[in-house]
């Protein structure tokens, strides 16, 4: 119970690793807003953890829809202390196929409704005297790949952000640092290799191959080290990238 009387709101937490960061935060004894696009499948699954959870439609992109979120977790649990970052959108392709409407939708999500999700959160935790936000970057934010570039340069960009923020609300008490999961089993893992339904078996062999701990990553593994990097014992950390990839970057 390291986040009793916490509240927090966690932008795509309808699904994957929000979802998975939801449940983890509930059980620290936090009370959650889940701000996600999908905003019905946001309420349904806000139902399950009672009145601890609240589920709202938000577009990240959108900075009003952000600041609503944050609004709803003032009104209705008093305060917010952890804003995570977490919405994104997938992109896989070659560079040549990358149009200007994919262009902006990937960087508006990742990147910019990174930014908007952030400071919507700002007054919120200037006026409860500090707190933390987490972004949820990628380990594509730290390294690169072939065939993602759009994605790697958002997620690159979510590192920049979250390095001036930290520098800048330090002095109001607020943390702000980064996840870098490697590739996690959750719905947008089959949208990264090319929509292709179900992961095929030899797509999970060879992540596991390029992995050192000789698996993928876990929805759980993101949302214990969102627990960490908002908790108390992580309150010396801040501009800080916490990369959770098995190993693969220390080679
Ligand atoms: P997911 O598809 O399970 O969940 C993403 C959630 O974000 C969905 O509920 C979706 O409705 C919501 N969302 C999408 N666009 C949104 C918007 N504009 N506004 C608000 N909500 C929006 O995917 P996931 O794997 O849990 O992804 C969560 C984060 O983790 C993303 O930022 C993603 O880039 C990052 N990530 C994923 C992996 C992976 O392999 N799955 C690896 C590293 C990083």
């Amino acid at each position: 119970m390291r986040l009793v009387d916490r509240v927090a709101v966690v932008t795509g937490g309808a699904s994957g690793i929000g979802l998975a960061t939801v449940g983890r935060l509930v059980e620290e004894g936090a009370r959650v807003v889940i701000a996600d696009l999908d905003g019905d499948r946001a309420v349904r699954v806000a139902a399950d953890f009672g009145t601890s959870v609240i589920g709202v439609a938000c577009d990240v992109t959108r900075a009003e829809d952000c600041r609503a979120a944050v609004a709803t977790a003032v009104e209705r649990f008093g305060k917010l202390d952890l804003m995570h970052a977490n919405a994104g959108t997938p992109f896989t392709g070659p560079v040549e196929e990358v149009d200007q409407a994919t262009l902006d939708r990937v960087v508006d999500v990742n990147l910019k409704g990174a930014f908007w999700t952030a400071q919507a959160a700002v007054p919120a935790l200037i006026e409860a005297g500090g707190g933390s936000i987490v972004f949820t970057a990628s380990l594509q934010a730290v390294i690169a790949r072939p065939r993602y570039s759009p994605y790697t340069a958002a997620k690159h960009g979510v590192i920049g952000l979250m390095k001036g923020l930290a520098l800048e609300l330090a002095p109001h008490g607020i943390r702000v640092n980064a996840i870098a999961p490697a590739a996690t089993e959750t719905p947008m893992l089959s949208a990264f290799l090319g929509g292709m339904g179900d992961v095929p078996d030899s797509a999970r062999q060879n992540f596991r191959e390029s992995i050192p701990l000789g698996r993928m990553a876990t929805p759980r593994d993101s949302a214990d080290a969102v627990v960490y990097l908002a908790s108390d014992e992580a309150r010396m950390v801040t501009g800080h990238t916490l990369v959770l990839d098995g190993g693969t970057t220390a080679g």
